[in-house]
């Protein structure tokens, strides 16, 4: 159970007032690797423009394609001196269609198409499944949905051996293509064989975050925890919210998961598409109340798959999703098979520096606003959708969080350049992150894995810390680093949060520093 949050000082009033604009993006971006980026001049180039996780998705590919592309992602790093995560995407239960006759099949409004068992067929009235329980779980009037919802069939009669289903949607079929049974419970298991291997290779390759698909209860996502544990990796687990079932369990989840990720792609064929927008903004207020960071997938800039520009529904898709309160944005098959990966990323990182932007001016404004009528400014008024959070971070001692809170309000109150957090395991800096603090947060620690991790975390530029890790020696490498980075100049202050004498896992100090 996470303990409950109840703060003596109120999420300060001021938080943002007269902060700088820092040139830096908050938000931060994880981009998928495919065939259209693999070589590791366009990785490079990819974190030049801005990708802060990289994701490789184990439903396509070879393991040992997926350890090259690691490969190359640590020596970019390496190189630019920059850290960088990976998130290994496990496929989890999804089912997909067997070979079809030809590799595609037409299916005619009104027409018959039925479900078999087997894993071959060559009659192109017939479908066989990835999934060999499907004809048991299937039920009279339930939707099977194809070609991510654009085709879809209803069950009319089950027997033994098929399930014979009419044809409401009409389009082509291809082979393999996914399979969506809105509202179905089956019996699935969470991960299957190909799962485990996936997540022990993800464990021992050093993976900084694995995500687990279609989960449907908190029992899956403390499974694939504890296998990752049990083979000595603190990778952290990511819950991909993309069934119903997910959506009725929702807390549960959050609480057990690291991280979230709102699976747009699936979770919009499995719930009604026009209930997005809220399910969306439902996910992320959860994820906040818990402080977990959250991601935002799928088709966040998708005509730039072809296209050298977005529409303007997507670039506003995008700046919603970080006023919703999204951590971070992915990107899928726009870097992955896309014609223009970095153009895409460049996009992303306009739009989301414009939106931070925005929100800090409106934010100012509103808040000189109202003290100059004399009113007390609501901490909420711009991210109305962001409620307080309700629960610590988890595996943070209380003092922190306090110790955080009342830093991240002394910062804003004095103008304060850098907000530094010195953190072993990264929770600390997540405590920062769902602060939403204006201030440029930088996360030094002297672990590499923590690091990586950091590269997720809304607002947080992770950096290294060299060798002596006392007070001073963290100050004196901060400012010559911001220094030289341009970010810092003689007389600035920073805020510096750290531990001392407090054993493991507590930071009980808070230090203000001018340059
Ligand atoms: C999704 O469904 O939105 C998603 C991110 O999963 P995948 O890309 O693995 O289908």
């Amino acid at each position: 159970m996470q303990k409950p949050y109840s703060p003596r000082l109120q999420p300060a009033i001021v938080q943002l007032l007269g902060e700088p604009i820092a040139q830096i993006v908050r938000t931060k971006i994880v981009a998928t690797i495919g065939p259209a980026c693999r070589e590791e001049s366009d990785l490079r180039g990819l974190v030049e423009t801005g990708v802060d996780v990289f994701r490789l998705n184990m439903a396509h590919g070879s393991v040992s394609e997926h350890q090259e592309s690691l490969d190359r992602i640590r020596r970019v790093s390496n190189a630019l001196a920059r850290p960088v995560g990976v998130l290994v995407d496990l496929a989890g239960p999804k089912i997909r269609l067997g070979e079809l006759p030809n590799g595609a099949v037409e299916c005619r409004m009104g027409g018959e198409i039925r479900f078999i068992r087997g894993t071959q067929t060559d009659r192109p009235e017939e479908f066989v499944t990835s999934y060999s329980a499907l004809i048991d779980e299937l039920s009279v009037g339930d939707s099977v949905m194809l070609v991510d919802g654009t085709v879809s069939l209803v069950v009319e009669e089950r027997t033994a051996d098929w399930a014979r289903c009419r044809v409401v949607q009409p389009g082509l079929v291809r082979s393999r293509q996914g399979v969506n049974l809105p509202g179905v419970k089956l019996s699935a298991a969470a991960m299957s064989q190909a799962d485990w291997q996936h997540a022990e290779w993800a464990a021992s390759a050093g993976a900084d975050f694995v995500s687990l698909s279609f989960v449907r209860s908190a029992v899956e996502v403390k499974l694939l925890k504890e296998l990752l544990r049990t083979r000595g990796s603190l990778a952290r687990v990511v819950a991909k919210i993309e069934k119903r079932e997910a959506l009725d369990n929702l807390e549960d989840i959050v609480e057990a998961a690291d991280v979230v990720m709102v699976a747009r792609g699936d979770l919009g064929v499995e719930i009604d598409v026009a209930s997005m927008p809220m399910v969306q903004k439902r996910i992320i207020r959860v994820c906040q109340r818990y402080q977990k960071p959250v991601i935002v997938a799928t088709q966040m800039l998708d005509s730039m798959q072809h296209s050298r520009r977005p529409t303007r529904a997507e670039t506003t898709d995008v700046a919603n999703a970080i006023l919703d309160g999204a951590d971070a944005c992915m990107l899928s098959g726009e870097t992955a098979i896309g014609k223009h990966p970095r153009l895409v990323v460049e996009m992303m990182r306009r739009i989301a520096s414009a939106t931070e932007e925005q929100y800090v001016e409106d934010r100012t404004a509103y808040v000189n606003n109202q003290l100059s009528q004399g009113r007390t400014p609501s901490t909420h008024s711009v991210q109305d959708f962001l409620p307080a959070p309700d629960f610590l971070v988890e595996g943070l001692h209380p003092i922190t969080q306090a110790v955080v809170d009342g830093a991240s309000r002394i910062a804003a109150d004095l103008n304060a350049k850098l907000f530094v957090v010195a953190s072993r395991s990264g929770v600390t800096a997540i405590a920062r992150s769902k602060r939403r603090g204006a201030v440029p947060t930088i996360g030094i620690s002297d672990n590499p894995a923590t690091l990586q991790q950091m590269t997720l975390y809304w607002g947080v530029t992770p950096l290294a810390a060299v060798a002596s890790t006392d007070i001073n020696g963290l100050l004196e490498q901060v400012t010559a680093w911001g220094l030289r980075e341009g970010k810092l100049a003689r007389g600035d202050w920073i805020l510096l949060v750290a531990g001392i004498g407090f054993g493991t896992g507590g930071h009980n100090m808070a230090l203000v520093h001018e340059v």
